[in-house]
This record gives structure tokens, C-alpha cells and sequence, in this order.
């Protein structure tokens, strides 16, 4: 049997300096963590629960840029009034994340740290350009996403809050695995103003951004342009689910809806 202390924070500088040791985890909803736990693929001796931390919380606009907190629920993201107005396409990926449990106790914070290769919020916030700030620092968007499961948070640094600078336009689709609801693959695009962003979760080791469809989307904003743009299958992943060819095909069909989908 798996055993570990566990220790509710009474503030951001005790969870930072609690979860500094080399066997001590960070939980927020537990959604990602528990299962990894229960399958043997985490032992932390000691788990450092961040849902007291009311500061690290809530949803606000500040100027041109939405600012979400980490331990902000993905339900409680996509029944925001705010999220619905500034940026709909990602109170609509937070809406169709997993099931109620997941969208109930799943966190923001939770599933950037985790940067499980299906993950729809990666897509949200690479598409964005947001920024990710901890109790350290600030990362863009562009610096955080390493790999499979990798990021650029250092042991025991906790992510605070996401800020999205809100777009002209933005949308997502996602094609679902059915069984775990996460993306085969899924595609959030953008219209910023540093120009289009695409980016692609499900499709490979990682959340990516697919420049082909930037580029033909900053040349024509149309489902018609994606439907030009091939993307190589050489890179992406292959499982039971779906080959790499068949990720391939679906990038550019999925890129076009979102753009069809965009309010
Ligand atoms: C059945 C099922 C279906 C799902 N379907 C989807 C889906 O369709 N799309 C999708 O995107 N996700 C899906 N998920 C994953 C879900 O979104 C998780 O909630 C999310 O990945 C992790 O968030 P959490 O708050 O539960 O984090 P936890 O499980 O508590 O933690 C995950 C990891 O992040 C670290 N961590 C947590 N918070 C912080 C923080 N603030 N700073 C630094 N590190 C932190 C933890 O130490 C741990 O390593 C699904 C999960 C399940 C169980």
C-alpha cells in the first residue's frame, strides 16, 4: 500500500517551501494525481493540498487580458460569465473537458502542470499566447510546454494564475477519444494581435503550434484555407487509438471547424 503524509497549506510560501522536499507533490483537484498514485506511476511521501489557498482562486478581466487562477475548477471556468463574453472558445474547452467529477475537482493549474499529451487546456493557452505565472516567475506559453508530461516549473514551483490576453477571434474543436473524453486530437485557433495562432494537443508528445495553418490563416481567415494546408503525419503519434496518418488528416479538418465554429 502506497503511504504519505498529507498537509493542507495555510498559504502560498508554506505549500512552496512544504513542497520543495524531492518526495513532496503538489495536489489541486487530484484528478491526474490520484489515478497516477493508485497505478503505481507516483509515490510522493508527502502530498501538499493547495485548495485552501483562496488567492490562488477566481476569474477576473484586467484590461485586454483574463486572468485565471490556478486553482480555479474547469466548472467553474466554463459557467463564467466573464470567460463566455472575453474568450467563449475557452469556457467551451473547459465545458467539454472529461465528465462533472472531473470538471468539478480538475483544476487549471493542475492539468498545465501535468501536460498529459491529450490535454485540452495546453491547447487554450499555447493558442493564446497566455502567460503562466508561479510564486517565482512569469513563462510565456511559448517556454512552458516541454514534452510529454515535462514543462518548464522547477521542483515545487506553483502556478498561480494564467493570464490570456483576450483575442479578436478564437475557437476550438475537439475530436474525443470516447472512452477518456481526452482530445485524439484537438485544435484551438486564434486570431491575436501578434497574428493567428493554431495550436495542436492529442497529435503528438506534446501540445504544438502548427505554423502551416498560421500562416495560411493569417493570409485568409477561412475553414477553405486550413483545407489547403497538409500536415506531415512524420512527427505525430500512432496508437490503438488512431495512426499518425490519420492525426495528420484530422489537424487541418479540425483547424477549419474551429474557424467555422468562431463567434
Ligand atoms: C476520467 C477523466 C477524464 C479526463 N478528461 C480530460 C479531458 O477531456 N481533457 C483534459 O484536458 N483533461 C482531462 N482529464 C484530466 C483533468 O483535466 C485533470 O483535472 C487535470 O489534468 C489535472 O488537474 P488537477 O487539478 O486534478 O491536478 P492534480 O491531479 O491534483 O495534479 C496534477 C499534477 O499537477 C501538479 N499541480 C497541481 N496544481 C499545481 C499548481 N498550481 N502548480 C504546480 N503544480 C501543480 C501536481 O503536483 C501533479 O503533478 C481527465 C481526467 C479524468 C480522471
Amino acid at each position: 500500500m502506497t503511504t504519505f503524509t498529507y498537509t493542507q497549506a495555510a498559504s502560498l510560501s508554506e505549500a512552496g517551501a512544504l513542497a520543495a522536499g524531492s518526495d513532496a507533490k503538489l495536489i489541486a483537484g487530484g484528478q491526474s494525481l490520484l489515478g497516477a498514485i493508485k497505478l503505481g506511476l507516483a509515490a510522493p511521501e508527502a502530498l501538499i493540498d493547495l485548495s485552501g489557498l483562496a488567492d490562488l482562486k477566481g476569474i477576473r478581466l484586467a484590461g485586454v487580458h483574463l486572468v485565471i487562477g490556478a486553482m480555479t475548477t474547469h466548472a467553474a471556468v466554463a459557467a463564467s460569465k466573464e470567460v463566455q463574453q472575453a474568450i467563449p472558445a475557452l469556457a467551451d474547452l473547459a465545458g467539454r473537458i472529461g465528465d462533472r467529477q472531473v470538471r468539478n475537482r480538475g483544476t487549471l493549474g493542475g492539468s498545465l502542470a501535468n501536460n498529459d499529451p491529450a490535454a485540452c487546456y495546453p491547447a487554450a493557452v499555447l493558442g493564446l499566447g497566455a502567460t503562466i505565472y508561479t510564486d517565482r516567475r512569469s513563462i510565456s506559453a511559448d517556454d512552458f510546454f516541454l514534452g510529454l508530461f515535462e514543462t518548464a516549473l522547477q521542483p515545487g514551483e506553483i502556478i498561480t494564475s494564467v493570464s490570456f490576453p483576450v483575442p479578436t477571434k478564437a475557437g476550438w474543436q475537439k475530436f474525443k477519444q470516447p472512452a477518456s473524453r481526452f482530445s485524439l486530437v484537438g485544435v484551438f485557433v486564434a486570431q491575436t494581435a501578434a497574428g493567428v495562432r493554431v495550436a495542436v494537443t492529442g497529435a503528438g508528445a506534446g501540445v504544438f503550434r502548427a505554423m502551416a495553418l498560421e500562416a495560411a490563416l493569417d493570409a485568409h481567415w477561412s475553414q477553405a484555407a486550413t483545407m489547403a494546408v497538409r500536415i506531415s503525419p512524420a512527427k505525430l503519434s500512432s496508437d490503438l487509438h488512431g495512426s499518425a496518418d490519420y492525426r495528420a488528416a484530422l489537424i487541418p479538418v479540425l483547424a477549419g471547424r474551429a474557424v467555422a465554429a468562431c463567434p
